[in-house]
């Protein structure tokens, strides 16, 4: 009988439901979400209405990014706690929705979409953290010949080192590295931070194509010829 994985990320996971540790993910996320949410003055609006409202002040400029981030999130919330209420949904703001949510992982976990509401609150987190934190999501390039490590925003084309100030093309450094780590596996996590693939991607090539290891792991090599034909 085959090894039963984890719906999310492909470890070894005893019933096939989302194994611990992305369950600890997702209460994290959805806690990360309850708390930074109100930060971007979250929508007034009620669920199932009535008008009352009550605002939140915001400590981010509305721009148009935050308020369609709201909006998604907002979406992301109603549209999972209502899937998973069992007649004990008894709030109605976002932030709220979200608490509500991480004391009911357990639910999820047993919901035949788990994967997808993991990703959908993975994806939030990030965004929430990204608008408030003010500063963008880095990730790790490699090491400059000054020694330095250097890092870059997620959809940076060029880098500059922090310590001696040398530019680096990102895309190519990164592409000459990963050459050489064709055959390493890395954790789904780390293909996203480090490859810059979408989890929602990574997740279909994983049900189609790409088979992880039994700790979850993808070969690099793999991911990277799906990046290619995709691209
Ligand atoms: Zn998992
Ligand atoms: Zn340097």
């Amino acid at each position: 009988m085959a090894d039963l994985t984890c719906p999310a990320c492909g470890a070894k996971s005893g019933d096939g439901l989302l194994c611990s540790r992305c369950l600890s993910h997702l209460r994290s996320d959805l806690h990360t979400i309850a708390a930074l949410l109100p930060e971007l003055g979250a929508p007034l609006q009620r669920l199932g209405s009535g008008g009352g409202s009550t605002g939140y002040h915001s400590t981010v400029p509305i721009t148009d990014a935050v308020s369609d981030a709201r909006s998604v999130m907002g979406n992301d919330l109603v549209t999972w706690a209502c899937e998973l209420d069992m007649g004990d949904l008894d709030v109605t703001e976002h932030a709220d929705l979200a608490r509500w949510l991480a004391a009911r992982v357990q639910r999820i976990r047993s919901h035949a979409s788990a994967d997808e509401i993991a990703d959908a609150f993975y994806e939030d987190a990030r965004l929430v953290s990204r608008l408030t934190d003010r500063r963008p999501d880095r990730r790790p390039v490699g090491q400059c010949a000054c020694g330095k490590a250097l890092t870059a925003t997620l959809d940076a084309s060029t880098t500059a080192c922090s310590s001696c100030g040398t530019t680096y093309d990102v895309a190519g450094w990164v592409d000459a590295r990963m050459d050489d780590a064709e055959d390493y596996w890395l954790t789904r996590d780390e293909i996203v931070t480090l490859l810059g693939v979408n989890r929602g991607t990574l997740r279909s090539w994983i049900h189609r194509e790409l088979t992880p290891d039994a700790d979850g792991r993808l070969r690099i090599g793999d991911v990277r010829r799906l990046m290619t034909r995709s691209a």
